[in-house]
């Protein structure tokens, strides 16, 4: 019979991206909702680590909602990842009466959570926050949705740009291992080209589809390129090579960075935090752990942590042929 949980700990850790806001009041509210305590972790592992922690009630959790970033603040801890941090962290949660985590982040954030779990049988629910979309187990991690608007609507402001001058653009989007923000907003912003992690387009090909599109009567083009794709140049070493290559191009290049984590979440996103807060608390009062909490086909389900971590998520290849065929 699992032990009762009284208290439950909630912390954000690795990159924060919108909706972690949402997901933190979630988590506040199930808990006063059930009348147990809860307790905000600042600053990931680091904060667990250090004991700095916060008492959270319903109230405390007022209108962040809407909020980017993390009110909890995120870090990354070197020494959550040694037996002897793990051990202080637990001491402190032991000493505050913490018996339950809730860990917001990605898969750097549920392998320590897995780490912890293992060490001390302590429970422990994952809720997938990235922009990158690339956690096993569930549709959308929170962030990625309000990370695809951004970039749409960045996208939208340099079209103008682009088609007043006649010039061509390559715009690098975030995806170091994943081409779901790229994929996805290109063809929401109507980019003539993708480039992609999961994909070798190739140089050659990408010659011919801008020639092809310039001949087709184009004045401008938009290429979206993710930060990982493998066509072995950056972008603005592509930027030279199309020069060369197509010298009636005028290529500008827009490196969209940070930007991309930043902003209010959109409505999907604070809704998804509020459901994946709710599923997360009431599994560990159901006693479950070692969890992520997702959304397959609009239903919210748990995945063992350690097949989020370690499943691949696969790029929709039917996506990739709409994007061919609306490059027409
Ligand atoms: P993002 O996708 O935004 O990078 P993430 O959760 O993957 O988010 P990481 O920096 O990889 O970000 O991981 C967050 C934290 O999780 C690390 O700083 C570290 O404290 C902890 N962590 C990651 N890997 C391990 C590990 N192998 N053992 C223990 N703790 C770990």
């Amino acid at each position: 019979m699992p032990k009762k949980i009284k208290k439950v700990g909630v912390l954000t850790s690795g990159g924060d991206s919108p909706g972690m806001n949402a997901a933190i009041r979630s988590v506040v509210r199930t808990c006063a909702y059930h009348n147990i305590e809860c307790i905000g972790i600042y600053r990931g592992y680091q904060g667990m680590i250090e004991g700095d922690f916060k008492e959270m009630g319903a109230r405390s959790v007022n209108n962040i909602v809407n909020k980017g970033g993390t009110v909890l603040k995120s870090a990354r801890s070197l020494e959550f990842k040694t037996p002897e941090g793990r051990k202080k962290a637990h001491d402190h949660l032991v000493k505050a009466g913490i018996d339950a985590l809730v860990v917001i982040g990605g898969d750097g954030t549920f392998t320590g959570g897995m780490i912890f779990n293992a060490e001390f049988d302590f429970p422990v629910m994952g809720i997938p926050g990235t922009i990158d979309n690339d956690i096993f187990g569930t549709s959308h991690t929170l962030g990625y949705d309000t990370a695809l608007n951004t970039v749409v609507e960045v996208i939208d402001k340099i079209r103008d740009t682009a088609s007043s001058h006649n010039r061509l653009f390559f715009v690098e989007v975030m995806g170091r291992d994943a081409g779901h923000i790229a994929l996805n907003a290109g063809i929401g912003a109507g980019a003539e080209e993708i480039l992609i992690p999961e994909e070798n387009l190739g140089l050659d090909r990408l010659l011919e589809s801008l020639q092809k599109s310039k001949a087709s009567g184009k004045s401008s083009s938009i290429v979206v390129i993710a930060e990982g794709d493998k066509i072995g140049k950056n972008v603005f070493e592509l930027k030279d090579y199309v020069e060369a290559n197509l010298p009636e191009y005028d290529v500008r290049v827009s490196v969209l960075g940070h930007m991309q984590r930043g902003g209010s979440p959109s409505c999907f996103d604070r809704v998804l935090a509020s459901r994946l807060g709710v599923k997360a608390v009431e599994s560990l009062l159901e006693g479950k752990s070692n969890y992520m909490v997702g959304l397959q086909n609009d239903t919210v389900t748990l995945t063992p942590l350690e097949q989020a971590i370690k499943g691949k998520t696969e790029i929709d290849r039917e996506l990739l042929r709409v994007s061919d065929i609306m490059s027409t």
